[in-house]
């Protein structure tokens, strides 16, 4: 079955008790047990619950994993998988890495002694020597935030399979619509739902895929025992959104691709970045692993000036923080998702002053060319 079909046609798609087509939002805290001896299937709604279990079945389709989980946020995702790691282990992870997992990595997981090492993963050298006797996890984003770098999943998940090393994929980026990191030998993908999964700008939640039972076994032991699980309406609105994510990241990357196109003739723009041009570095390595070249773009402009000039002036897009809506939003990184990374590193980074993130929405792009033409000045 092909992804389209099976967004549609997973199994998961009709309530089993009552035959709706739309998998009702089990509004329950707790399930009454007619058989003390025999307690059935659901018990108390943080262990399990049918619309969250609707969810996590079908991300467990699309990514091609053994099972799922739906987690209150993509940190809680993240936090929770990487609660999987103990005292002693050492986990290298890329430096462009989203802002929040630097966060936990740093001033909270680093107190519970885990160590991590941060490395440019686009360098594959790096990866293989960051790893040490007591390496357990390797964490990686592709394409990386802003600047859309590529990490080579297929030589970084080589090396860490001859180092007996858990590789985790945050997919948040692409969706398995364009990239199924498990199909490449990864162990673990998560997601910020909130992003295309989720897809309207509606909804906080998290997903993760693990494709082993082992894996499977230990993370619901954590999710279970952390709590931070997905409520049953915004498992609903993450189920809902989904079923489209075909059709509107087909529409993304069209845009995106043309608007990239453009932004390369715009005589304001100094850089582009993005996967799907011939000249961005990691081009040829993405497509060899990846389908699409994503709805997330970023440039730069020749000055500060235009840059803000930019921010105010440009029409029927939100200005804001995330990503992955229906609606393009346009992020300046350097006072949202990198605010806390102090300017010396901002910079090392290569996230300039002048850098705009634009995550391409559903708009007819020429309407989006004649905003941009209009504020980029
Ligand atoms: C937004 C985002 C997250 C965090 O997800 P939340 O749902 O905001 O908690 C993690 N990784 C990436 C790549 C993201 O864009």
């Amino acid at each position: 079955m092909k992804f389209g079909t099976k967004l549609i046609h997973n199994g998961n798609e009709v309530d089993p008790f009552t035959g709706a087509l739309s998998i009702p939002i089990y509004q329950a805290s707790t399930f009454h047990q007619p058989n003390i001896e025999n307690i059935g299937k659901y018990d108390y709604a943080r262990s399990g619950n049918p619309t969250r279990e609707a969810l996590e079945n079908t991300i467990a389709q699309l990514e091609n994993g053994v099972r799922g989980f739906a987690f209150s946020s993509g940190m809680a995702a993240i936090s929770s998988v990487l609660s999987l790691f103990s005292a002693g282990d050492h986990i290298v992870i890329c430096e462009d890495v989203y802002g929040g997992t630097f966060r936990i990595a740093t001033k909270v997981l680093n107190r519970f002694g885990i160590e991590f090492t941060f490395i440019d993963a686009s360098e594959i050298s790096e990866i293989e020597s960051a790893i040490k006797s007591n390496t357990k996890g390797l964490y990686l984003e592709t394409p990386s935030n802003p600047l859309l770098k590529i990490t080579d999943l297929r030589e970084a998940i080589k090396i860490a399979k001859r180092n007996d090393v858990i590789v985790i994929v945050d997919n948040s980026f692409l969706s398995p619509y364009f990239q199924k990191p498990l199909d490449l030998g990864a162990d673990i993908v998560v997601h910020s739902a909130t992003k295309f999964i989720a897809g309207h700008s509606d909804v906080i939640g998290g997903l993760a895929v693990v494709k082993s039972e082992e894996l499977a076994r230990d993370l619901y032991t954590i999710q279970n025992s952390f709590g931070a699980v997905l409520g049953p309406q915004d498992c609903w609105l993450t189920l809902r959104g989904l079923k489209t994510l075909k059709v509107r990241m087909d529409v993304y990357e069209q845009t995106a691709q043309k608007l990239a196109n453009w932004l390369l003739t715009n005589e304001c723009v100094e850089e582009v970045y993005y996967p799907g041009l011939k000249e961005h570095p990691g081009h040829d390595i993405h497509f060899e692993q990846a389908s699409g070249g994503g709805a997330v773009l970023s440039f730069t402009l020749k000055t500060i000036d235009q840059t803000i000039r930019f921010l105010q002036k440009v029409e029927n897009v939100a200005v804001a923080v995330s990503l992955g809506g229906v609606e393009t939003i346009v992020s300046y990184p350097v006072k949202m998702s990198h605010a806390a990374i102090p300017k010396d590193v901002r910079e090392r980074l290569g996230v300039k002053d002048t850098l705009i993130r634009v995550s391409v929405g559903l708009e007819d792009v020429e309407d989006l060319i004649a905003s941009f033409q209009k504020a980029l000045i």
